[in-house]
């Protein structure tokens, strides 16, 4: 693995076996620095396992994994770790402690410069005026706030989310969804963040990767997710130069695929578009509209006996 590679995480043929059962299979993923990479998975995919061997908690059965290209079994993997902070499962607070002193003991333990900073980070988890209100009082979303909040104590490069939505009201997964980008955007950590819910990644991921028995049966952009699940429109056309022409001068987001075959993609002004291609002596001899919606491309990818 490469020290100068674009990727901040990355896991080659990654295994974790737990007595006779496989919990992950050869599993490839490539985070990229900058990215919202977006781990979907129904409860029990791996996501937690794979989670936890990429934090050290748990160590791999076989394959590698890489951060900033440093490789797990290299003795440098201490110092990279360092550049990543993670909440996995329930945040680790500690219950009789106000959210400032609960960042106060991460400090201590991180042994970094005394409350530098500390003000701002209250702040920005949205937590500067908790008082002397205890973490056992907090909310779910704030106790997932403050969970996030240490886990950025070390001013890490890369946040690893645990499914930070789970058991959250819909006020308090805004609030997570609005951290998440700020962090991202703002702050340019880059962030690996799990969830069974495709939804509501979908709201904040740059990069999918889709894991289900323990293995990844796809990694893709989320340009290219929309892309599969937007409207499509195929076309049999007499003269598909033409049909370019025309989606050219009207705008039009289109693939051509064969000398008549074409997908014209978005919303298509059917009335103008046949007009110009009548102008253009070209014929449409068929065309057939797709839909596919989130739900349906992941349903398919696992083969349509699961939910998203
Ligand atoms: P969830 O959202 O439910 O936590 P997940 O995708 O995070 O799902 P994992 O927690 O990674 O899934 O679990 C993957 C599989 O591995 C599950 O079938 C789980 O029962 C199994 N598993 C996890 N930890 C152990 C363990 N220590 N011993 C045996 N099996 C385990």
């Amino acid at each position: 693995m490469d020290p100068n590679s674009n990727y901040c995480l990355e896991t080659k043929a990654l295994c974790k076996q737990y007595k006779n059962f496989k919990a992950l299979i050869g599993v490839d993923i490539h985070v990229p620095k900058g990215a919202i990479y977006g781990l979907v998975g129904q409860n029990g995919a791996g996501k937690t396992t794979l989670i936890r061997l990429l934090c050290g908690l748990q160590n791999p059965t076989s394959g590698t994994y890489s951060l900033y290209g440093i490789p797990h079994t290299s003795s440098a993997i201490h110092t990279a770790r360092k550049r990543m902070g993670a909440v996995v499962e329930t945040p680790a607070l500690q219950q009789d402690m106000t959210a400032r002193e609960n960042l106060e003991q991460q400090y201590r333990i991180l042994g970094l410069p005394w409350k530098n900073g500390m003000d701002d980070l209250l702040a920005l988890v949205g937590l500067a005026d908790t008082g002397k209100k205890k973490a056992k009082a907090f909310s779910l979303g704030m106790r997932q706030r403050l969970g996030i909040a240490l886990a950025l104590c070390g001013s890490p490069d890369l946040l690893v989310l645990d499914e930070p939505v789970n058991g959250l009201d819909p006020q308090g997964i805004v609030e997570i969804r609005e951290l998440i980008l700020t962090l991202n955007r703002e702050h340019g950590i880059t962030v690996l963040v799990s969830s069974h819910i495709l939804d509501e990644l979908s709201r904040l991921a740059t990069h999918y990767g889709f894991i289900h028995h323990g293995v990844m049966l796809k990694e893709i952009t989320a340009r290219e997710l929309e892309n599969s699940c937007r409207k499509r429109v195929h076309l049999t056309v007499t003269d598909t130069p033409a049909l370019a022409r025309v989606c050219d001068s009207l705008g039009l987001d289109y693939e051509i695929l064969s000398d008549r075959q074409a997908d014209l993609y978005g919303q298509v002004p059917f009335t103008r578009l046949t007009l110009a291609l009548s102008r253009e002596n070209c014929e449409v001899q068929s065309f057939q509209e797709h839909n596919e919606s989130l739900e349906n491309y992941y349903l398919n990818l696992i083969g349509g006996n699961g939910h998203a």
